[in-house]
Formats: C-alpha cells, sequence, structure tokens
C-alpha cells in the first residue's frame, strides 16, 4: 500500500511539473510573438503611425516653417514686417514670443542678451567677405580662406537669419565668458534653461548636438541660435526630437498618404 501512494505521489508530482513547463512555454511563445507583432507593426508604418500624432492643420508651406539652408539657399531677400528689438531688426511676428521667452528667463533668474536676429543676403554677404579677407590677410591661400570661412560663416543666401525667425539669444554669464558664441556656453544653467523652455514659447533649438542632426543640417551644433516655429510645432519637433529639416520631410510624407 505504502509503496503504491509513493509511486502515486511522485507520479502526480511529475505531472504538475510537466503541466508548470508547458505553461511557462506557452506564456514565453504568447510574449514573444507579441513582441515581434508589435516590432513589424512600427517598421511598417512609421509614418503612418506618426502622421495621426502631427499638430494638426500643420501644412510644410507654413510661413513659420520656411527652410533656408545649404541645399534650399534664396537668392533674393525674403519680405516681411520688420520691427526692431534691443537694436536687432526681426520678423514682427515674432516679436511678442521672443520678449515672452526673454521675459520666462528673467523670471527663472536668467538675463539674457539678443546677440543677433534678422540679417539681410546683404549684411551676410558683407560678414562673408570680412570673414574671407581676414583669413587671407593672415597668409591663407583663397582655398584655405574660403574652406575656413565656409565652415563657421553660412554663404549667402543660405543663412537662416534671412528669415527673420532666428535668433542667438545668451545669457548674460554665458556670453560674458564666450563672446563670440561657443557651443561650451551650455554649460551655464541660464543658457540651458533657454534650450530646455524654448518650445514653451514656439522656438526651438535649430542646430542640435548629434550626429544625425548635424548630417541633416549641415551646421554643427549651436547652444544659442533658436528658430521661431510656433508653439506646436516646437513642441512636437523637441518631444520627437526632429530638425526641421525632419519635420518638413515628415509633414510632406504624411500629405502624400
Ligand atoms: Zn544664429
Amino acid at each position: 500500500m505504502k509503496v503504491h501512494s509513493k509511486k502515486f505521489g511522485g507520479l502526480i508530482l511529475g505531472l504538475v511539473i510537466i503541466i508548470f513547463v508547458i505553461i511557462s512555454v506557452i506564456c514565453y511563445v504568447n510574449h514573444s510573438n507579441g513582441l515581434i507583432k508589435k516590432q513589424q507593426e512600427m517598421q511598417k508604418s512609421p509614418v503612418k503611425s506618426l502622421r495621426y500624432t502631427l499638430p494638426k492643420h500643420t501644412k510644410v508651406s507654413d510661413w513659420q516653417l520656411i527652410l533656408v539652408n545649404k541645399q534650399h539657399p534664396r537668392t533674393s531677400e525674403i519680405q516681411f514686417n520688420k520691427v526692431t528689438v534691443d537694436g536687432k531688426q526681426m520678423d514682427q511676428r515674432i516679436e511678442k514670443p521672443l520678449n515672452d521667452f526673454r521675459a520666462g528667463a528673467k523670471i527663472a533668474g536668467y538675463d539674457t542678451t539678443l546677440v543677433s536676429a534678422y540679417r539681410s543676403i546683404a549684411d551676410q554677404s558683407e560678414v562673408y567677405q570680412n570673414s574671407l579677407r581676414q583669413n587671407e590677410a593672415n597668409g591663407m591661400d583663397e582655398k584655405a580662406a574660403t574652406k575656413l570661412t565656409q565652415s563657421v560663416i553660412q554663404t549667402p543666401g543660405s543663412s537662416e537669419h534671412q528669415t527673420g525667425l532666428a535668433v542667438d539669444v545668451a545669457g548674460n554669464d554665458a556670453l560674458a565668458k564666450y563672446p563670440a558664441l561657443m557651443a561650451q556656453m551650455d554649460e551655464f544653467k541660464s543658457q540651458r534653461w533657454l534650450i530646455k523652455h524654448a518650445s514653451d514659447y514656439g522656438f526651438v533649438l535649430r542646430y542640435l548636438n548629434d550626429s544625425k542632426s548635424i548630417s541633416q543640417t549641415g551646421i554643427d551644433y549651436e547652444s544659442w541660435h533658436f528658430r521661431y516655429v510656433g508653439i506646436a510645432n516646437a513642441r512636437y519637433m523637441v518631444q520627437h526630437h526632429l530638425t526641421l529639416e525632419a519635420y518638413r520631410n515628415m509633414l510632406r510624407k504624411a500629405a502624400q498618404n
């Protein structure tokens, strides 16, 4: 009798273990199937799924999304109503957002300087030629001088400052240490505050600090150059870590689908 119940007990234990193993395997397979399915869905239609999250009524042709860069130069001056703030001209439509942005920084404890705003093609041409002449005066031949100038100054026609929607803004302490504007200005809390809160006022830090963004914009990280795109666009671009180039491509693709 004793031997029988021992055998029976062993059988039950064995059965329990087998059932447990089967259930575990089923659960595992289901889980990984779910993951694979999810990944496949995301790979299939990243643009389609993003379309539903894009800000509503946004078009790539909206005035605040104008693109000027090396691949999209403007050879004639862009027309818009200009206002002057702190001695710098800009598109009148960004006067209030910019004032609010800097007022926000001040309330947070940071005084700021508007270093630069609108530059006409003629202005840009002058800056470019001055740099070229300076390099040549320093003994460089024309090729070397041009190369160095183009590494730091946009060729006339391809600077975003021509739009009147781009501003160079610096925390006063950051500017005091780096008067020529350097990426390291973000060592300062003031500059980091500007970068972090820009989108609340409709601005984005235009030239981001990662290789993918740099390859899209063609411009190295600039911790001071902000571009007005409107609050909804700015928030979306920051949330998804998009350059203006990438965001415009996404809007164009979404409009085609
Ligand atoms: Zn700038």
